[in-house]
């Protein structure tokens, strides 16, 4: 009796986001998908991969070689080396002393067009739910590096609602829940009938979880942060409630008496 008491069925619904599905359904209230953008709608080793070749052409007089010096760009991003990429490969060229030199690498790298598409799953995924749902972005990381992937990705016209959290100012970045409740403001729904995608658990899925929505964590192969531990935060999980490896998965989360019909499994053949 006790642990019914300190566990009421409510507390476990509204954690798992089952009271706020069923809020959505019963009330047919217009619910939203709101993405993350990197390692959730494209590749962030591409955006990296695309920007070490702006930089190696743009300083080819400083680096030389510009296949030779973006190809080992890309290797020290695949070491301990990842976040300091050009430190250690100025490092490596002698060049360390030109301090002003990484300054202005690191400056082409987040200004540059880069040459980046979206994974086939998202692009389907933002096509099929569009019908369905409102859509938003919510990103962190330099404002305009952000909206040059969002313009190279062409996403504007496929998103109800955008928010660069770092045009909100300093310290409202995930998992600041700033950009959470202007989201759910912005696109006129209730919080519980927001669902929020992104990929790391480090400081994705905080925020949201607080507030109610529906968290939902995408393990890409490749992901950056695919391995992150989940955040922690004054006994508030920062886990996601749920887990997927493709976009074409969130139908079965979102809806899974649809998905999921009675006396099917998850994996029945069919
Ligand atoms: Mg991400």
């Amino acid at each position: 009796m006790s642990w019914v008491l300190r566990n009421p069925p409510w507390r476990f619904a509204l954690r798992h986001g089952l009271l706020a599905v069923l809020f959505c359904d019963v009330m047919s209230t217009a619910s939203a998908i709101i993405f993350d953008i990197d390692d959730t709608l494209y590749p962030e080793r591409d955006y990296a991969f695309s920007g070490f070749a702006a930089v190696a052409e743009a300083f080819a007089d400083r680096l030389g070689d510009v296949r030779e010096a973006a190809a080992r760009m890309r290797e020290l991003f695949d070491t301990e080396h990842r976040r300091r990429v050009f430190d250690r490969f100025l490092d490596e060229r002698g060049l360390s002393e030109d301090t002003g030199l990484v300054r202005r690498l690191i400056e082409t790298y987040r200004t540059h067009l880069p040459a980046i598409t979206l994974y086939p799953d998202a692009d389907q995924a933002l096509t099929r739910f569009s019908r369905t749902h409102k859509l938003g972005l919510i990103t962190d990381g330099p404002a305009r590096q952000q909206q040059a992937k969002i313009d190279a990705l062409e996403l504007p016209p496929r998103f109800d609602a955008i928010i660069l959290t770092d045009e909100l100012g300093s310290g409202f970045g995930k998992p600041h829940p700033k950009s959470f409740e202007m989201m759910a403001d912005r696109l006129g729904v209730e919080p519980g009938c927001c669902v929020y995608v992104a990929d790391n658990a480090a400081k994705d899925f905080l925020a949201p979880n607080a507030l109610g929505w529906i968290t939902v964590r995408i393990h890409r192969a490749e992901g950056i942060y695919r391995d992150a531990p989940a955040a922690e935060g004054g006994g508030v999980a920062g886990a996601a409630q749920h887990d997927i490896d493709r976009l074409d998965q969130l139908d079965a989360v979102l809806n899974p008496s649809v998905a999921r019909p009675r006396g099917l499994g998850p994996t029945d053949p069919r």
